[in-house]
């Protein structure tokens, strides 16, 4: 094993079969960080070689969420390496050179059947209860390669294999998991198992870091490198993430996310970072909250955990929180900004309404799609327009009727009116002995519903201080006018 912590190469291998979920960027960001910690180097490479799995628009839409989550690559499918292209298509000539080379050991061997052939070999083991294997058909003399079937690897030997896990410790698997595995496909692609084999070396990767499901693999994979004569890297075998039953690993079906569609609802890319490296990950202290640096200095291979992590959203949700509590107001006022909500409060018309709110929506959101949720239900209408309200509202539950709190609004009236610095310390030294005098519900819920037009909405202060004195003056001056006018119907 290379002793910790001397520079590592890793990569990220994704197949641009679709959108990216959290596994596959856990994935990522677990390569990233060992890099980083170590000062290495990480590679994005593209696994393209199942065609007709590949869906268009992947490629752009990995390379996209590396870049929303600030996961730079050193080389990639835009950035090719001192080994030529990251893109396994752009890399043909290459496994043919590594596949040339078993040929010449007598260690790969075009593979001789039809289709149907495979399927009676095939029908026969399940027959006779017993698992199908390539191997057990290899032809005694092999033909020579014409690229027009598929290539296969001959077992060097078949064996026990006992290998090194980072995460697992030691593991091990019998012969019954050794196969003669396709090599080169009769399309000219190399398979997955062949491929990435030939590219790690190549690139010289030293620590492999993939889901666990590849465990499974892995004799295969030995028998791959000890076939061609390389040394094996480290593996370092990512524990699944699980739904929140626990019961399956979290896939697309479960509702797993395309990852940009967290950028949307707007988590910081540095609160997601620090929610993927807590999934599968703890830094063996209470420690919750990283900062990306942070992260880099902690992150050690060897408290990975084995069993499966669960994605608990409460979680994401409290440390998008914390994130966002390190931004300015003004970096927060862009954040909001960045709402696709359609609404008057984040026109230029009104640039000088939100600044005021930014403390208050601080307080009130752990993510901008609360902030959106709250605009589209008209919680912030009362700050761009006058609030419509039928004057039931204004009933504070322990009044018998609403009229009582007529009073009580035109000695608001009164006390405001004197008003000189309209802000929000001032105006709470200004209501809030009235309020505690008479009752803090009794004043302060018609005051705000007054402004508001609404159950909910932010504090009497925060209204005032948003809507300004004059606009302040008029709204009480209309409840007042709508209580007594009811009071006289
Ligand atoms: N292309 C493989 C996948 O997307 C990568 C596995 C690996 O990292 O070796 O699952």
């Amino acid at each position: 094993m290379t002793p910790n912590n001397l520079p590592a190469v890793t990569r990220f291998a994704p197949s641009p079969t679709g959108f990216m979920h959290i596994g596959g960027v856990r994935t990522a960001l677990f390569a990233y960080l060992y890099a980083k910690r170590t000062g290495g180097i990480f590679i994005l490479r593209i696994e393209d070689t199942d065609k007709e799995r590949e869906v268009l628009g992947s490629i752009d839409h990995i390379k996209a969420s590396l870049e929303w989550l600030g996961l730079t690559y050193d080389f990639g499918p835009d950035k090719p390496g001192p080994w030529g292209s990251a893109i396994q298509s752009e890399r043909l000539p290459i496994y043919q050179r590594y596949a040339q080379t078993l040929i010449e050991k007598g260690l790969a061997y075009p593979d001789p059947y039809t289709p149907e052939e495979v399927e009676g070999f095939r029908a026969a083991a399940a027959a006779e209860k017993r698992p199908f294997l390539f191997r057990d058909h290899r032809p005694a003399t092999f033909s020579a390669w014409d690229g027009t079937r598929p290539l296969r690897l001959k077992v060097p030997e078949i064996k026990r294999y006992t290998w090194q896990d980072a995460v697992r410790g030691e593991l091990t698997a019998g012969p019954e998991a050794l196969d003669d595995v396709v090599l080169i496909k009769a399309d000219g692609y190399p398979t997955y198992n062949f491929a990435h084999i030939v590219d790690d070396h190549e690139m010289g990767v030293t620590h492999i870091m993939r889901a666990d499901e590849f465990i499974a693999s892995t004799p295969k994979f030995l028998s791959i490198y000890d076939a061609l004569g390389i040394p094996y890297p480290i593996f370092v075998s990512l524990p699944p993430i699980l739904r929140d039953d626990r019961t399956k690993k979290l896939g697309k079906r479960d509702g797993a996310k395309d990852i940009l569609d967290y950028r949307t609802e707007g988590y910081l890319p540095d609160a997601m970072v620090n929610f993927l490296a807590m999934t599968g990950w703890n830094p063996g202290t209470d420690q919750e909250f990283f900062t990306r640096e942070e992260l880099v200095a902690a992150f050690d291979i060897h408290r990975i955990q084995r069993a499966g992590a669960v994605v608990n959203d409460d979680k994401l949700l409290w440390l998008n929180k914390q994130h966002l509590s390190r931004l300015s107001d003004n970096d927060f006022l862009s954040y909001l900004l960045e709402s696709t909500v359609d609404h008057p409060l984040l026109s230029v018309a009104h640039a000088d309404t939100l600044p005021s709110l930014v403390p208050t929506i601080r307080e009130r959101i752990s993510v901008r799609s609360e902030f959106d949720t709250a605009l589209m239900d008209g919680e912030y209408d009362f700050a761009v327009t006058q609030p419509t309200y039928d004057t039931a509202l204004l009933l504070w539950k322990k009044d018998p009727d609403v009229a009582a709190a007529l009073p009580r609004l035109e000695r608001l009236v009164q006390l405001l009116t004197q008003a000189t610095v309209w802000g929000n310390e001032e105006l709470k030294a200004i209501v809030m002995p009235y309020a505690e005098e008479v009752g803090k519900g009794e004043v302060l819920w018609p005051l705000r519903v007054a402004l508001s037009g609404r159950a909910q909405s932010p504090d009497p202060f925060t209204l005032m201080v948003t809507i300004g004195k004059a606009a302040t003056l008029d709204r009480l001056a209309t409840a007042c006018a709508k209580i007594g006018s009811n009071a006289t119907t």
